[in-house]
């Protein structure tokens, strides 16, 4: 198949340009991740670059060998900088002037514009080594990264690997020659110009992808979480709840739940101010999350109620950790005694039909009904038949 040369720049221009316009689009739309801010530019530096590198015999020659190089080594500097940025990083200056600084230099000594091969060469090991700082910020991150990055590292390790085989393989063909040669003996060059087509599309493609995953995550992730205290929240307690019960139903394991209600908490917010609540509310979430296990699900479920689901939990285990929770909050040192207290109605769960969500929190609001209703600052165990007041109160303990 023979390809037209003036055809396929033409193409390359315009899809580099349309492809950075659109990224640089979405990055000014979506939540202004500088990732596709710099993809974008790289993308039109391309096209730039390719503009100034097809203008050769209408303009001195240094504008397409030396100036269209750099600007698109510049590009491909702005793509390991996406990539840095994208884990975390921030951009390079020093390395992603290095590859433009170094072309400039050698585009001033003698006997630069007579070796054709020569440029080739040292610009494939440029690009390869741009390509490779790329792939080596995703990789190098690949644990952190919570998004499916594969396609990336998978697209720049055939663009870089495409310029490490063009290091030793392409001899150069200038563009004269290219252009008026109808295709023939251009094998190389139309493919660099097709291989640089595809991989601009398909960078552009995967990053945006990668980009609204993480954006997605991180929507979902405040969604189910509890701004104030940073412990999930109802609807976060429900959903992982559900799951949590139907594991336990399936392993046949028993399974404990918690409803936690701060004492008088009107009173503490009259007497101290909603802050000192706030503060309060913030004590209580890190002394239950340091109480209970990773496995288990803790929530705020409302405005001082809290839940806690105990996977493979009996009822027994769950009092003692309930009964703890309730010494620590009323032992806090941060207001003075009588102020800090919590009431925790707890229910089991071990036989079949039991774990039920919305049946043991009914249950466990009636045990937490009855712990107020005894005195509060104390914990109280569900009983099918009658209920029992299992503890004393934290205070006198
Ligand atoms: P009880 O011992 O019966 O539970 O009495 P209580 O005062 O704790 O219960 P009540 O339901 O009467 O009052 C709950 C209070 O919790 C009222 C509300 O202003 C306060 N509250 C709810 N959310 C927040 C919050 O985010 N911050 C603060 N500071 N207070 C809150
Ligand atoms: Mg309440
Ligand atoms: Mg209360």
């Amino acid at each position: 198949m023979l390809l037209s040369i003036p055809t396929l720049l033409l193409v390359a221009i315009f899809i580099f340009a349309l492809m950075g316009l659109l990224t640089l689009h979405a990055w000014s739309r979506g939540v202004r991740e500088r990732t596709l801010g710099y993809l974008g530019s790289m993308l039109l530096l391309a096209a730039c670059g390719v503009t100034l590198i097809s203008l050769r015999g209408l303009t001195p020659d240094f504008i397409a060998l030396v100036l269209g190089n750099i600007v698109l080594l510049l590009g491909a500097a702005l793509n390991w900088t996406a990539m840095r940025v994208f884990t975390g990083r921030p951009p390079h200056l020093p390395g992603i002037l290095a590859g433009a600084l170094f072309w400039s230099l050698w585009g001033l000594m003698p006997g630069f514009y007579d070796d054709l091969g020569l440029r080739v060469t040292v610009y494939s090991m440029l690009a390869a080594t741009y390509g490779g700082l790329s792939i080596f910020e995703l990789w190098r991150s690949r644990q952190q990264l919570e998004v499916s990055y594969l396609p990336a590292l998978l697209l720049m390790l055939v663009h870089t690997g495409f310029y490490c085989v063009r290091t030793v393989a392409d001899h150069g063909v200038s563009l004269d020659q290219a252009i008026t040669s109808n295709g023939r003996g251009t094998g190389f060059f139309s493919f660099m110009l097709f291989e640089s087509m595809l991989y601009a599309i398909g960078i552009a493609y995967v990053t945006l992808a990668m980009v609204r995953e993480r954006t997605e995550l991180k929507f979902k992730a405040a969604a189910y979480a509890d701004p104030l205290t940073g412990v999930g929240n109802r609807r976060a307690f429900m959903s992982r709840g559900e799951k949590l019960l139907a594991d336990c139903a399936r392993r046949g394991e028993p399974v404990a739940l918690l409803l936690c209600d701060l004492d008088h908490f009107k009173r503490l917010n009259d007497t101290h101010g909603h802050q000192t609540g706030d503060q309060a509310l913030i004590a209580f979430a890190q002394i239950t999350r340091n109480s209970v296990r990773q496995e288990d699900v803790f929530a705020r479920i409302g405005g001082e109620e809290f839940a806690c689901l105990l996977a493979n939990t009996d009822a027994q285990t769950a009092q003692q950790v309930a009964q703890r929770i309730c010494e620590s909050f009323y032992a806090l040192p941060m207001l003075e005694p009588g102020f800090l207290s919590v009431s925790i109605g707890i229910v089991g769960a071990s036989g079949p039909g039991e774990h039920d969500l919305s049946r043991l929190l009914s249950k466990a609001d009636n045990a937490l009904y009855a712990a107020k209703h005894q005195g509060r600052n104390r914990v109280h165990l569900y009983q099918p038949a009658r209920w029992l007041q299992s503890e004393q109160p934290a205070g006198t303990l």
